[in-house]
């Protein structure tokens, strides 16, 4: 296993920004994991696993640690009957490849979760999901090196501590486990609705049934024509998440502002923090200062159209915050990491 120094960590963050790390590795089995920790341990060197850095900035004064890349593969389907099928895959294999496999197989299951960046080891962490579909759902086991006792665990759904993007592996437990590989439980058979409002359009639009393969098609073709590609555009996706208030204090922000755009959930009111920053005057805005912009078409997805730093990036980033919480009094919280 080579050991690289000064590495570029904008290479690790599909923002494309941040200084660099003092060592980086790839790891692509348990063995070489022990290794690079075992490595590290011996330098005294802090670590940090990452996948594909689609979830992560970097500060620019870097990382002056070891940068554990995981590259784990591994993809085996057990049919357990007609309907069961267990699928685990090993945690550095790109997810939407797990997903696209998946779906030739005729697995239902993870469908909706097309097209998200990233690998399949970091679904868990903050719980990836989208149109209807998380990874909670379908987790059956998650098997990851626990640093504090130092081996390998197998971890049951029921133990993840799974919520709205969050597990007990970005909370409680938060860089304890280190995963290496999940195994989901997925059916064979046609996915029932309601769908979300976007893939009924596209099925009715297209006279397609709802199928693993169709659902698949409909979430690639909106999500193409609604987000920016990390390949062609340094992105993280949703910059921010939708703020959640009580529901005494969205009476209060309605009677200030008028109708707002919201949705109900259990924990009271969240507010669309797409519509909050259209409001005061930030969507498709090119910011000439600091060469950050705001995606024409989704506001929360924060662009680097020619940033030169991540501080560039995090004066953005406030401005935006500042205005929100000027506006409305509500708090913008930002969804990727900043790592260190
Ligand atoms: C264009 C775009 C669209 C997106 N859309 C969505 C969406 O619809 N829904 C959604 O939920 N997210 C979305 N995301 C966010 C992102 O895709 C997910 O968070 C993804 O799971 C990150 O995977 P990664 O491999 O890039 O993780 P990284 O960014 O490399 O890491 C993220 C975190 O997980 C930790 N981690 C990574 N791998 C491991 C491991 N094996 N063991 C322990 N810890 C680990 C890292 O240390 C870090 O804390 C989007 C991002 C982009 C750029």
């Amino acid at each position: 296993m080579q050991f690289v120094p000064d590495v570029s960590l904008a290479e690790h963050s599909t923002m494309r920004l941040g200084g660099t790390a003092a060592f980086a590795c790839d790891i692509t089995s348990r063995q070489d994991l022990l290794e690079a920790l075992m490595w590290a341990r011996d330098h005294t060197l802090p670590y940090r696993v990452i996948g594909s850095g689609s979830n992560i900035v970097w500060a620019d004064e870097g990382f002056k640690g070891l940068l554990i890349v995981n590259a784990i593969n591994r993809f085996e389907l057990f049919n357990e009957d007609e309907r069961n099928t267990y699928l685990t895959v090993g945690a550095g294999e790109n997810w939407d490849s797990v997903v696209e496999r998946s779906v030739a197989a005729g697995l239902s299951g993870i469908e909706a979760m097309s097209l998200i960046p990233g690998t399949a080891g970091a679904t868990p962490i903050q719980n990836v999901g989208a149109y209807g579909q998380d990874i909670s759902q379908v987790v059956a086991t998650i098997e990851a090196y626990d640093t504090t006792v130092k081996d390998f665990v197998t971890i049951p759904n029921f133990d993840c501590a799974f919520g709205y993007r969050t597990s007990k592996f970005n909370t409680t437990d938060r860089g304890r486990f280190i995963i290496t590989a999940l195994t989901l439980h997925l059916v064979r058979t046609s996915p029932l609705p309601p769908f979300y409002p976007a893939v009924e359009h596209y099925l009715t639009d297209m006279h397609k049934t709802a199928s693993p393969a169709t659902i698949r098609d409909a979430v690639v073709s909106i999500r193409t024509s609604k987000l920016p590609d990390p390949a062609k555009i340094g992105n993280n996706g949703s910059f921010f998440s939708n703020p959640i208030v009580s529901a005494a204090d969205f009476v209060q922000l309605e009677a200030e502002h008028g109708p707002m755009r919201h949705w109900e959930v259990d924990e009271g009111v969240k507010l669309s923090g797409a519509w909050l920053i259209e409001q005061v005057g930030y969507k498709n805005l090119h910011d000439q200062a600091t060469g950050m912009a705001t995606w024409y078409n989704q506001p929360l997805v924060l662009v680097n159209e020619k940033a030169k730093s991540t501080a560039d990036l995090l004066a953005f980033k406030q401005a935006i915050v500042n205005a929100v919480a000027a506006k409305f009094g509500v708090q913008l919280e930002q969804e990727p990491e900043l790592l260190p």
